[in-house]
């Protein structure tokens, strides 16, 4: 690009950015560089620092999201350096309804004495803003997982700032490509690569984004020190699978959309949760748990899994799972709608409820 060439739109700078200069014998891709060292008096210096497979990805990303970005070896390594910016005994505002991991650390953290939290419904602006008072950082998903709900970027970002806290937003679920919040006032952007970043279900991938260069100085220090640094192998399969990264959001989002229609209208599925973007639909199957849990053994194209943003569709129940939080309905399955054909994805989900109809006049008591 010159520098007088327009701005690339997203789905350009998802194919072009992070690659070779265009000279004769230049590789189209970044190639896989491993290297533990490097040969001293330049800026990299060591494995640790940088890496120049990192570089193309973090560049990618980066443009993506309109900030500068550092990967990191997983989402919740990003999480992790992101909250050790808190200083000791500082408060830490973030939605009761979150990812598991987050919230389990923000638990560990509060169990130590080293941050106080206070949990938040983000969907209710106002009381977002009161808490925000004194609190160092406010963190919040949107959607958050797995209840789908929206919470208002620039009007929280703005009191959260004139309360003096730093914004950070995990934008996993949306991807860079349906919601930018840096340009909606968020200092820091969290993303879970390993997700539609990534895209395949292969890597365990995290990234930071700011558009503060003091910000950006800061996190890099924590990741050289801290050294929760990316595989470089995983760096360059996460930058192959961005290449398609539009291409797959728009055709999961078109699939979702079209799937939580036709679920609303299912008689075993008593509520449906869509934000109306995004790939992930959240379902509640109206005779609870043992009915959520046989629907998700009873599907056969779709994978019972945890996790999600694969080119595959998956699902599962989430009160399976521990640490999931009460108020989370437990005939509540979410699921991770992927790139197949829409016809075969509600197939496959009919029959799953059918039996699971059948079953639950036959024999009420399922354990
Ligand atoms: C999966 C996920 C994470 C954690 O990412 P890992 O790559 O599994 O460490 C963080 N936030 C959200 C919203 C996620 O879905």
């Amino acid at each position: 690009m010159t520098a007088d060439s327009p701005t690339p739109r997203p789905a350009t700078i998802a194919v072009t950015a992070g690659r070779p200069p265009h000279e004769p014998d230049q590789p189209l891709n970044t190639p896989i560089v491993m290297a533990a060292t490097y040969v001293a008096g330049g800026d990299l210096e060591y494995g640790r620092y940088g890496n120049p497979t990192w570089t193309a990805l973090e560049d990618t990303l980066g443009a993506l999201e309109g900030g500068r970005c550092l990967t990191f070896s997983s989402g919740l390594a990003a999480v992790s350096t992101v909250l050790d910016l808190v200083g000791q005994g500082g408060t830490v505002v973030a939605p009761a309804h979150s990812y598991t991991g987050t919230l389990l650390q923000l638990a560990d953290l509060e169990s130590r004495g080293r941050i106080q939290v206070r949990l938040v419904d983000i969907t209710d602006t106002a009381a977002v803003a009161a808490a925000c008072d004194d609190a160092a950082l406010v963190w919040f998903e949107s959607p958050t997982n797995p209840a789908l709900e929206i919470a208002d970027i620039e009007a929280i970002a703005t009191a959260a700032h004139e309360a003096g806290a730093y914004v950070v937003v995990d934008n996993t679920f949306a991807t860079p490509l349906l919601q930018q919040p840096l340009s909606l006032g968020a200092d820091i952007v969290v993303h879970s690569a390993t997700k539609y970043i990534a895209g395949h279900s292969d890597v365990q991938m995290g990234a930071i984004m700011t558009a503060d260069d003091a910000l950006y100085g800061v996190l890099k220090g924590r990741r050289d020190l801290l050294g929760a640094i990316p595989g470089t192998f995983e760096a360059w399969l996460t930058l192959r699978g961005v290449r398609t990264l539009h291409l797959r959001v728009e055709r999961a989002q078109a699939n979702a959309a079209d799937l939580a229609g036709r679920l609303a209208e299912h008689p075993a599925i008593s509520q449906v949760r869509y934000p109306g973007f995004g790939a992930i639909v959240s379902v509640v199957l109206a005779d609870g748990a043992a009915a959520a849990d046989l629907f998700c053994h009873r599907t056969e194209l779709w994978i019972h899994a945890t996790s999600l943003g694969g080119v595959e569709s998956t699902l599962e129940r989430r009160r399976r799972w521990k640490a999931e939080p009460s108020t989370i309905p437990e005939g509540l399955v979410r699921l991770s709608v992927g790139i197949e054909d829409v016809e075969d994805l509600w197939t496959d989900l009919e029959a799953a409820l059918q039996h699971v109809t059948s079953r639950g006049s036959s024999t009420p008591a399922l354990d």
